[in-house]
């Protein structure tokens, strides 16, 4: 049987969304091995960003009325416009980075609205910018003003990342999908619908699957569907995704099925296997895993296989093989450091951990299975993963892309990466735990990790306890503290809105993201409003929150975001503006002196939080090294040279900020040479701080303590001479 795997229109175009590759790879491991996968989104963009495309677009937009002012000064410039567009595709993929200089030229590329920001202050916005970065940026302005011709005379609902968004959000009914759907197809319509002619022609798939993550590209699955059943009847299709899990299990619309035959719900491995059984004929349909079907002209969801989901580390090595891995496009996000890095850069996608080890903050949809499942796999599964994938797609970025990547996994996976000696980058969402001491947060950053995301969401000790988020504001600020001193950036996802919050907590939440800025424990962060979901304990149990659930009534097709009435609250909406103002220039480093207070444009209550309580927090952080006897001992620095000195012997070693030297007696300091070797090439029988003390004891004779206290203990914990919690 052959199986085609789709990623309709659209996720992103920097890395291609990793559920083809993860489904791929699991059909891997089965029978079923006739698999293609594509990105039809990439594939989309890459159709529409070309000099023949784009002069059929500026040919079709030239006849459409009452154009702004803005398109028809674009449209007057089309030579240029077709003159660079390849050029700057071409660059924004990476494969011709000298056309950098060429690019920042200062007549090359045509400008439209996009750029008025840039020539406001250019050298301000640019900053310190190199050249390669420069030209980036300008090339996204060049896209997203042909991105505004394309919404504004060509298909109003086209973005880089999502297409037809609002249609499908929150659609409680499909109607006005249906309406869509029905309409006469656009240009990028039939775009679409000519590479999938193209993919189907020569694949000659038996079944084919559209991988539906998000609201943004609902429309191209359905869009797909729509043109492979009026056309390709013979072909099945079935659906699945992050959006079918969360909106649609109580589908009850069967219209749906005119456009696929199938939808599952949560992992897709085991209800893909069972389809596939199924359509071989080694399967009755009643044996189905969690999949809606049309019968009788109605909804019925079949969920008789008896057999558990595959486990998290049965599930195979994501693979990217067929993927046009070469030519993603990497635009600029310039306010935000961490939309920098989802967006630039290809990143290969790993999952650490299957579901939230966590599952408890109320805001979340704990009682949905990708998040309240948890399987972590082992380190070593994980990093022979991590050189799978390698050696697939030659590329070493790893985004980690866990709900909440364990910290226990992680600390077991960078010490299995420093062991094999992988050179590795990677990035993951973490919880803000205790767990991650400085010490733990250097050996991640020795393994690869540039960057963590983490939840502070309302930044007010109260509201953090009642959406049992399990961290303080104190926590948060120790723990990224020690990411940040470990030259790991931070990204703090912060949260406005939540049930009962006054005006008061919020001028006060944004009074701690200062102050964390200020203390340069934070380098990005973005702030989200709170929502209620279906599924989140505040959906699922309002008034324990003192929030009114006022709609909508539940209907037949998407059934999840909640609207909801918060009499205990402030005024959430006023906030938006200043809330989000503020921490773009904190991001800046502008304005961290201003009264938070003066962001907003009406009276506000003033902070009640002392001015420096991010820094007490911060100095609070440290213990003793005689507490951790129990940790296990990890040497990360470059072996130190000892030198005899009479009955004494010199140590040196280097240290961040140079070399670090000190004197000790010769016994203690043969007994560290000897030791430190251990740990670098021993990483599986690793010592405890009480073991090592006990062994330097008895082959020294001399209490622990004058090894403990040395001077050149110091240097060696300062030097990468780590203790960290098994
Ligand atoms: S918000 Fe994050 S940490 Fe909290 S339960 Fe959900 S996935 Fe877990």
């Amino acid at each position: 049987m052959k199986i085609a795997l789709f990623i309709p229109p659209l996720t992103q175009i920097n890395t291609p969304y990793p559920a083809t590759a993860y489904l791929k790879g699991f059909l891997k491991t089965t029978l079923y091995q006739d698999i293609f996968q594509a990105d039809l989104g990439l594939e989309l963009i890459l159709a529409i960003f070309n000099k023949k495309t784009i002069g059929q677009l500026f040919d079709e937009a030239a006849l459409k009325p009452n154009l702004s002012k803005n398109i028809t000064n674009i449209l007057q410039l089309r030579h240029r416009y077709e003159f660079c567009i390849d050029t700057v595709i071409q660059f924004l993929q990476n494969k011709n980075p000298t056309l950098a200089h060429k690019i920042c030229g200062s007549d090359y590329l045509p400008q439209a609205s996009r750029f008025n920001a840039l020539n406001d202050d250019i050298e301000w916005l640019f900053g310190s910018m190199g050249i390669h970065d420069r030209a980036k940026m300008l090339c996204t302005l060049f896209m997203e003003d042909i991105g505004d011709l394309i919404v504004e005379a060509i298909c109003p609902y086209f973005g880089f990342s999502r297409y037809a968004e609002d249609i499908a959000r929150s659609a409680t009914s499909f109607s006005p999908i249906l309406t869509q759907l029905e309409a006469p197809n656009n240009t990028l319509d039939n775009i679409l619908i000519a590479l999938l002619d193209k993919h189907i022609l020569s694949e000659q798939p038996d079944l084919v699957i559209l991988t539906i993550p998000f609201p943004g590209n609902v429309f191209g699955a359905f869009k797909a569907g729509q043109h492979i059943k009026n056309n390709y009847p013979h072909i099945k299709v079935s659906m699945g995704g992050g959006f079918p899990n969360t909106e649609l299990r109580s589908l009850a619309d069967a219209r749906v099925f005119d456009f696929t035959d199938f939808i599952s719900l949560d992992d897709g491995e085991k209800p893909l296997l069972n389809l596939l059984e199924f359509l071989d004929g080694k399967r009755d349909l009643s044996q189905l895993k969690r999949t809606f079907i049309r019968e009788n002209n109605t909804v019925k969801y079949i969920n008789g296989c008896t057999s558990p989901d595959i486990a998290h580390s049965n599930s195979g090595t994501p693979d990217y093989t067929g993927l046009l891995l070469d030519r993603y496009i990497s635009m600029l996000e310039m306010a935000n450091p961490m939309h920098r890095l989802w967006s630039d850069g290809r990143w290969n996608k790993l999952t650490v951990a299957h579901g939230c080890y966590w599952k408890k903050c109320s805001f979340c949809d704990i009682s949905l299975d990708y998040i309240g499942r948890y399987e972590p796999a082992s380190a070593v599964v994980l990093a022979d993963k991590i050189e799978t994938i390698i050696a697939q797609t030659g590329t070493t970025g790893f985004h980690f892309v866990d709900e909440a990547a364990p910290p226990l996994v992680l600390r077991d996976l960078a010490l299995e990466i420093l062991h094999r000696k992988l050179d590795i980058s990677w990035w993951a969402n973490i919880r803000f735990e205790k767990t991650f001491s400085n010490d733990l947060c250097t050996l991640l950053a020795a393994s690869g990790c540039i960057a963590v995301t983490g939840g502070l969401e309302v930044a007010s000790d109260r509201l953090l306890e009642m959406m049992e988020k399990g961290v303080s504001v104190q926590q948060v600020a120790q723990v990224a503290n020690h990411f940040t001193q470990s030259g790991i950036m931070v990204h703090a996802y912060l949260m406005y809105g939540f049930p009962t919050q006054t005006a008061q907590e919020t001028i006060d939440s944004l009074e701690v993201v200062r102050q964390l800025f200020e203390a340069g424990a934070l380098q990005s962060a973005f702030w989200h409003r709170f929502s209620m979901t279906a599924h989140s304990p505040v959906g699922l149990n309002p008034d324990k929150y003192h929030v009114i659930k006022i709609g909508p009534d539940e209907g037949t097709f998407a059934n999840n975001d909640l609207v909801h009435d918060d009499p205990k609250g402030g005024d959430h909406d006023l906030y938006a503006e200043g809330l989000r103002t503020s921490l773009y220039n904190f991001m800046m480093a502008n304005c961290l002196d201003w009264p938070v207070h003066d962001w907003f444009d009406f009276k506000t209550p003033k902070t009640k939080l002392p001015f420096n309580l991010i820094q007490k927090h911060i100095a609070e952080t440290t213990g003793n090294d005689n507490e951790k006897l129990k940790y296990k001992i990890i040497w990360l620095g470059n072996p130190p040279e000892f030198i005899p000195q009479g009955k004494n012997t010199k140590v040196e070693i280097e240290s961040g900020n140079g070399k670090l030297s000190t004197k000790m007696d010769t016994t203690s300091a043969q007994f560290i040479k000897k030791q430190l070797v251990k740990t670098l090439t021993s990483p599986k029988s690793l010592l405890t701080l009480n073991e090592l003390l006990e062994h330097y004891t008895q082959e020294t004779s001399f209490p622990k303590e004058l090894l403990l206290y040395s001077e050149t203990w110091k240097s060696l914990r300062a030097s990468g001479l780590l203790l960290i919690r098994f």
